[in-house]
């Protein structure tokens, strides 16, 4: 039977206004607004000059929630103290994945408001035995980190950040390139002139995983006797410098990233310029957002900034290891009289969660892969609210209820949000993952909702400053809800 039409008055003016919304988002905003946006965007913009790596994320984010009132979840667990609504926490999980709790008012078990980023980016890693000699120069083998396009990393000053744990146990930070006085590390390419055979190549072979060899070093050792002297050369600096030798390599975390701090970009300084933002936009946005809480929240207000997401999420750290459950056990254990598994589930199944991840934006240079009829997303028109993600018929998509979109739609709404809805390019086209399938397993409510990039997973992507904004801005309105 077909519905009988629903006739109400000034039902044109409705349906203008929702065309009206779609208009850049620099159109709606008001003076102060925007510089409230261009003020957050400059603290944004150091924060990922600072911070190149998911470690160095994960202690910059220790930091923040100290300063904030949150204290490590072990001093309570140690001093047997139990939380109560106000009582802010943090755990940090081999520095790498951390998650901040801000216990609200309403019991645990009625569920939490999570917005989940990921720390980690693609970058270049170096192999367990990376310093060879070759054609009289030092080089560093890599593996590749997450889904890079390989001929956008050669030719570009590259720094060298990470750790190396010794058999006695210290672990040495080594962070060589980001100031102007570092010198930076590059990888080579052909010149042109005898580059005939790799034009002929297809774009993804043109550079090979095998290819991308650090030069390192060129200088040889003086020693007649030794081999290798260029390689002998480097090995004693690096003993010098950092009390390492070669073997000690083995047990290290070397990341090799693109070198130097993230820019204003753009004439008009609307956009940013900058390693890393797929997810580290998220994560600060995320962080600002929970930091920024004034009052104790109704329901309690968790913020995961996970690792490994780039390659599927998997390990100790990433979110499809019991990481994020383990940490609530503890947390419900000293909040509740009885520690029972049943709290626990209910309080996991009973949350809302924004996965906080960054979607495509549409490239005019690329306009054949995007989503047709206003459903790709679009640089300055704010936050992205993404039902799905997945490929070839939304496959291994969360693919978001209704009604759960319908209660972010109003929250937004009612907080002037600028929101947009997005896809990962047109049917077919390829596709995409988040972490938002896994915490969906709890059987919460969970969407994918963040900030469109353009170049994403290229060593330099582009934000827009109004959209990351927005993002704080939606993910504040979140929590308070
Ligand atoms: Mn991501
Ligand atoms: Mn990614």
């Amino acid at each position: 039977m077909p519905r009988k039409p629903v006739s109400k008055k000034g039902s044109t003016q409705k349906i203008m206004d929702v065309l009206i919304n779609r208009e850049n988002g620099w159109l709606k905003v008001n003076e102060s607004e925007r510089k409230r946006i261009f003020s957050f965007c400059d603290h944004y913009r150091n924060f990922l000059s600072d911070v190149k790596t998911e470690r160095q994320a994960n202690r910059r984010g220790i930091d923040l929630a100290e300063k904030n009132g949150f204290k490590n979840l072990n001093y309570f667990i140690d001093q047997k103290k139990r939380l109560s609504p106000g009582d802010k926490v943090y755990v940090t999980i081999s520095d790498k994945t951390l998650i901040l709790v801000a216990i609200g008012k309403n019991s645990l078990e009625s569920g939490m408001r999570i917005i989940g980023g990921h720390t980690d980016s693609p970058r270049l890693d170096l192999k367990p035995r990376p310093l060879y000699e070759d054609g009289e120069m030092g080089l560093l083998d890599t593996h590749y980190y997450g889904g890079i396009k390989k001929y956008q990393w050669v030719t570009i000053p590259l720094a060298l950040h990470g750790v190396v744990s010794k058999k006695n146990g210290d672990q040495i930070s080594i962070s060589i390139g980001e100031n102007s006085s570092d010198p930076v590390f590059n990888i080579t390419d052909l010149l042109p002139h005898l580059g005939k055979d790799q034009a002929g190549k297809k774009l993804n072979e043109g550079i090979s995983g095998e290819g991308l060899n650090v030069l390192f070093a060129s200088i040889p050792q003086k020693n007649k006797e030794a081999g290798e002297r260029i390689k002998l050369n480097a090995m004693e600096l690096l003993y010098q410098t950092y009390g390492i030798v070669e073997d000690d390599l083995v047990s290290a975390e070397l990341e090799l990233v693109p070198a130097g701090p993230a820019r204003d970009s753009g004439i008009d300084r609307s956009m940013i310029l900058g390693y890393g933002q797929d997810d580290r936009v998220s994560v600060y946005t995320g962080l600002q957002a929970l930091l920024h809480q004034k009052k104790i929240p109704a329901a309690t207000s968790v913020c995961i900034l996970t690792d490994k997401e780039e390659i599927g999420s998997v390990g100790s750290t990433g979110m499809y290891s019991f990481l994020f459950e383990n940490v609530m056990a503890e947390i419900i254990n000293l909040t509740t009289r009885d520690y029972s598994d049943l709290i626990l589930r209910r309080c996991l199944k009973n949350s809302k969660m924004l996965s906080a991840d960054v979607n495509a934006l549409h490239d005019p240079n690329y306009p054949e892969v995007s989503s047709p009829n206003n459903n790709m997303a679009k640089l300055n028109h704010g936050l992205i609210l993404t039902k799905y993600v997945g490929a070839r018929g939304k496959s291994g998509s969360n693919d978001a209820h209704a009604e759960y979109l319908a209660e972010l739609r109003k929250i937004f709404d009612d907080a002037n949000v600028i929101w947009q809805t997005g896809e990962i390019g047109k049917v077919d086209q390829g596709g995409g993952g988040t972490i938002a399938f896994m915490m969906a397993r709890y059987e919460m409510d969970v969407v994918d909702c963040g900030i469109g990039l353009l170049s994403m997973h290229a060593p330099w992507e582009i934000s827009g400053k109004l959209d990351i904004y927005m993002a704080y801005k939606g993910y504040k309105a979140f929590y308070d809800s």
